[in-house]
């Protein structure tokens, strides 16, 4: 009896090793750079809460926006008309770190190309061209971003280019951090701040839904955003890129563009 229960425990002890050196051997394929995306589908890390961009639909529980119609036509370009986009979320803060573990194998959330952010990812050609701009509530007396002083709250969003830009553009005002767009405009409704900021495609969506919020003083930035992918991931860059050419090509981009932004001139 004794014998057979040793015998068990050896047993178990190995199967135990064999598996967790088996999971240890996939997280480190995954990591590894140059592991590029599945033969059958490409996961997209994409926003869930930015309207016209990443928006679920709690209905439906789809995620529906212009970055998810462009990943759709990516990924049927890379893969063909049977390879799948699966979709995860991410906000400003997260998606780098989400794609450095593997988590995702691309992302697609209204992200700014910067040279900063080079040196951690490589950027896609630019899909989308917006600028940081500023929304207030109706008759705040905020025209611009000259108008912000010591007094004023800005509210902006953790891990964005948003935060930055007003800190240079309005060095006095104060500025409050949130973990996602959501938030940011619950704060901004419940008055714990004057004047919400980020790009003005992002704030357009929310005065779409409030029109009793509007945007003002026009751009003071220039933010082109690109797909982010892993460096070393050339191949797949690549791929990515052809892609985006065939969609301005054959009018698909052109197409999702107007769905999204019927009312806004394509530069
Ligand atoms: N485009 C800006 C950025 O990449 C602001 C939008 C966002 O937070 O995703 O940071």
């Amino acid at each position: 009896m004794k014998k057979n229960k040793t015998i068990l425990s050896v047993v178990t002890s190995l199967i135990l090793v064999l598996i967790l050196s088996g999971c240890k051997g996939n997280l480190a394929a995954k990591n590894a750079s140059n592991i590029v995306h599945d033969e059958k589908k490409i996961i997209w890390g994409v926003k869930n809460d930015t309207r016209l961009f990443g928006m679920i639909d709690i209905k439906t529980g789809e995620i529906e926006g212009f970055d998810i119609d462009i990943a759709k036509a990516i990924t049927k370009e890379v893969l063909g008309d049977k390879g799948k986009a699966e979709f995860v979320e991410v906000t400003s803060k997260t998606r780098i770190p989400l794609l450095k573990n593997g988590n995702i194998d691309a992302i697609i959330a209204t992200m700014t190309i910067t040279d900063e952010r080079k040196k951690q990812v490589d950027f896609s050609q630019v899909y989308f061209d917006a600028g940081q701009s500023l929304l207030v509530k109706k008759g705040s007396g905020i025209e611009s971003v000259e108008d912000l002083t010591a007094k004023t709250k800005v509210l902006a969003v953790k891990g964005s280019t948003s935060v930055a830009n007003i800190k240079k553009a309005a060095p006095k005002a104060q500025v409050l951090e949130f973990e996602n767009y959501a938030e940011c405009f619950t704060a901004l409704k419940s008055n714990q701040g004057d004047v919400m900021t980020t790009d003005n495609s992002i704030l357009l969506g929310l005065h779409m839904e409030n029109p009793n919020y509007v945007l003002t003083g026009g751009n003071f930035t220039n933010e082109p955003y690109g797909i982010a992918i892993n460096k070393g991931q050339n191949k797949f860059l690549a791929e990515v890129n052809t892609a985006l050419d065939k969609l301005h090509e054959n009018g698909s981009y052109d197409k999702i563009y107007n769905k999204w932004f019927p009312d806004l001139e394509e530069e």
